[in-house]
């Protein structure tokens, strides 16, 4: 494709002046300023690049910042990172070199986007694809960073064509999969609903061009409709003197694909395919009063059905939609959600919180862009909102207490928050926790106490000279990094105590002193110590010398040494849990949906589910909802490939059932571990092993471990014993 230079030029130019003037924020100098140079700056970095299509590289972050500053709304920062989100990727340019030219707020987030789009490229495996999912939701430093990076997607999607149709159906799930629910959740529902259909456009190419078809067939019956709709209440409606417009909104493409599947009906049969869009001009004064005017004119004329009434203007959605919500018995006699809202209600829901600020400016509560990002992140961190996708809804929460760092080899690793890089290196494997010298984070060589963040770089320094020292505990925070230093600590402890023995013997004997229980009650006396195996460690430690053990002697030979004088021992023992078996028997039945309904449904056989996992069901064609594990290893390309099948699981109840729930062993081979195992899991009442096999391979085992459990409480347990055996490095439910 051979297109002048100058016409090129021409249209770049054209494109950025678009930019500026499409603008939803109004841009002050200092603004237009930023953003020119950013600008500028992009166009200099990619200057050699081309896109798949052809065109110049630049026409792709500029398309970005339109949608960032226009259909999103967002601020002269944003929309210069948004300019610049691919040059630290693709260019020569560096962090450093943004941070100099535009300050630490660009440069942060583009860095942030750079670190996503790094990491979606290193995305093939699906376990990396789930991880990347949990690493967005983590990398929230700055929301910016992930509104801007769901406008990159956007702008993708919308040239998606000249892609490989490979790629076309991967990169159309993964939006499916991550970036229609985020948008959603950030309540940018026209970009929500953008993505989804683009990407069924790529992922069911027929049915979206049937659907698609059906809709551009039924478009004139739908005017007439909201024609005769109109004139039953334009009277009334304007006799309250109320200014308003009244719209047709049809459903969305993905939408209706959804509903036919999920009723299992025709495209004929969705009944509200569209909806009726009553926005109005109000003050902020009478807004919610003209709101429940327009309701009540409406259902003057039409019957409403009580149970479809949604009132999102006492109570807005968290993610900022306000409206008022009811399905009537429309003309012809068919149902029909109305939709009504005021202007500026109507603009929050186009485009989200960005119009909260337009619409709290001047007022004396004026919450500002800052606030407003905040309040995204709070949206973004705890969800009491009932969002289509239950995954978000479950794993947000989850992540707030996890980061998620890097391996060497671009491997993704979860910590709990906290985590030390001591606590990496355990994670990696008990061997290269035992002998870390030193950590690299970045790059940087940083102490084995340094807290991990989100989204670093982790290298771990081994040695063999190294072994665990007890100080390592101050600053471990996973209990398997804890547990493996203490046994460790004790062996270590333990062989230095068996020398110390004989040393201590050797020397007691010099001073004609025999070592037998009595002597070795009195140096404990003598000594303050409590147990005998204190005492040799300490002798060999040398922290008890020679002297102290002449004048010792002394002391025994000469005196009349009060042995019976008993000491009264502190009760320094530790307090121990008593550990009771709980049985908990809430869980024995499955509820679907937002309702909790139960529906005919069966355990997938892939995963095994047993009550209170966290669950979601699967909608199939002929065998009902099929339940699968959320950690399920097909859940991921159920969830990208079939996202509107999805239904929200969970246990209620109670049971006593039992459940099957394979455990995967593995570790160090040692003599009696399948004894110890067995063992291990009869001791644990309500246990039944139903089959076990073990394979041992160059000092390795594995272990197959099928159990009947009644809960997962009691599973959890068992795991747990199993992972205080010596030699039991790992157990997996499969
Ligand atoms: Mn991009």
């Amino acid at each position: 494709m051979i297109v002048s230079e100058e016409i090129e030029n021409k249209e770049i130019a054209k494109q950025y002046k678009e930019l500026l003037r499409i603008s939803y924020q109004t841009l002050t100098n200092k603004d237009k300023k930023l953003i020119r140079s950013a600008f500028d700056t992009a166009v200099h970095a990619h200057r050699n690049q081309r896109r798949k299509s052809g065109e110049p590289y630049i026409l792709h972050p500029i398309s970005v910042a339109k949608i960032v500053a226009q259909e999103i709304g967002l601020d002269a920062t944003s929309i210069a990172a948004a300019l610049l989100h691919d040059v630290i990727e693709d260019t020569e340019y560096n962090i450093e070199d943004l941070e100099k030219l535009f300050g630490t707020g660009v440069a942060k987030i583009v860095e942030g986007l750079t670190k996503i789009s790094k990491l979606s490229k290193e995305n093939n495996t699906s376990l990396q694809a789930e991880n990347f999912r949990k690493l967005l939701l983590t990398l929230n430093d700055d929301v910016r960073v992930i509104i801007i990076k769901i406008a990159d997607r956007l702008h993708n999607m919308q040239t998606l064509g000249s892609m490989p149709e490979h790629k076309q159906v991967k990169i159309a799930s993964e939006t499916l999969y991550i970036y229609a629910p985020l948008s959603h959740r950030i309540g940018l529902y026209s970009i929500k609903t953008e993505l989804e259909d683009l990407s069924f456009k790529y992922t069911e190419p027929s049915n979206y061009e049937s659907i698609k078809n059906k809709i551009e067939d039924s478009k004139i019956d739908q005017q007439e409709y909201i024609k005769s709709f109109s004139e039953i209440v334009e009277f009334a409606l304007a006799e309250e003197g109320l200014e308003y417009q009244i719209k047709g909104r049809g459903k969305s493409i993905f939408s209706i694909n959804r509903k036919m599947i999920t009723q299992n009906i025709a495209f004929e049969n969705v009944f509200d395919k569209f909806a009726v869009r009553i926005i109005y001009k109000a003050t902020h004064r009478d807004e919610k009063f003209l709101a429940w005017k327009i309701y009540s004119i409406v259902t003057d004329h039409f019957t409403p059905n009580p149970t479809r009434l949604r009132d999102w203007i006492t109570s807005p959605k968290t993610n900022g939609y306000e409206a008022l919500h009811i399905t009537v018995m429309g003309p012809d006699n068919k149902w029909v959600e109305v939709q009504i809202r005021s202007e500026r209600m109507n603009e929050i829901a186009e485009k989200g919180y960005a119009a909260h600020h337009k619409y709290k400016q001047g007022t004396q509560k004026d919450i500002g862009i800052d606030s407003w990002l905040d309040k995204l992140q709070e949206v973004l961190e705890n969800n009491t909102e009932n969002p289509v996708d239950f995954v978000e809804n479950f794993k947000l929460n989850l992540y707030a207490k996890e980061i998620f760092v890097f391996t060497p080899t671009g491997d993704i690793k979860s910590l709990p928050k906290g985590a030390t890089a001591l606590d990496f290196a355990f994670s990696i494997h008990t061997e290269v926790g035992m002998k870390t010298r030193g950590a690299r984070v970045n790059g940087k060589l940083v102490p084995l106490s340094k807290t991990l963040k989100s989204g670093e770089h982790v290298e771990v320094i081994t040695s063999e000279n190294i072994k665990p020292t007890a100080n390592w505990l101050d600053f471990v925070q996973t209990s398997r990094a804890k547990s493996k230093i203490k046994s460790s600590l004790n062996e270590e402890k333990k062989r230095i105590a068996e020398d110390g023995r004989e040393s201590l013997r050797r020397k007691l004997k010099q001073l004609k002193i025999a070592l037998n229980d009595k002597s070795i009650a009195q140096m404990l006396r003598y000594f303050n110590l409590n147990t005998s195996l204190d005492l040799f460690y300490r002798i060999g430690l040398g922290t008890i010398n020679n002297k102290q053990l002449k004048d010792f002697s002394n002391d025994f030979n000469s005196t009349f040494f009060n042995f019976f004088k008993k000491r009264i021992r502190k009760q320094n023992q530790e307090y121990k849990k008593d550990e009771k078996e709980q049985i908990t028997q809430r869980y024995d039945t499955l509820v679907f949906g937002k309702e909790n309904e139960s529906l005919k449904h069966a355990l997938a056989s892939c995963c095994n589910a047993i009550p209170g996992d966290p669950v979601f069901g699967f909608i199939t064609i002929n065998e009902g909802v099929k339940v699968h594990k959320k950690d399920c290893p097909n859940a991921l390309s159920l969830q990208s490939n079939f996202a509107y099948r999805i239904i929200k699981a969970k246990w209620v109840d109670s049971s006593s059932d039992e459940f099957t729930a394979i455990l995967k062993l593995s570790g160090i081979d040692n003599m009696g571990i399948v004894s110890e195992v067995t063992q291990s899991i009869s001791n644990n009442m309500s246990v039944n092993i139903n089959k076990l096999s073990f394979d041992s391979e160059d000092g390795i085992f594995t272990g197959l471990i099928s159990v009947s459990v009644k809960n997962k409480t009691i599973l959890n347990r068992l795991v747990n014993n199993l992972l205080k055996l010596k030699g039991v490095d790992k157990v997996l439910r499969e």
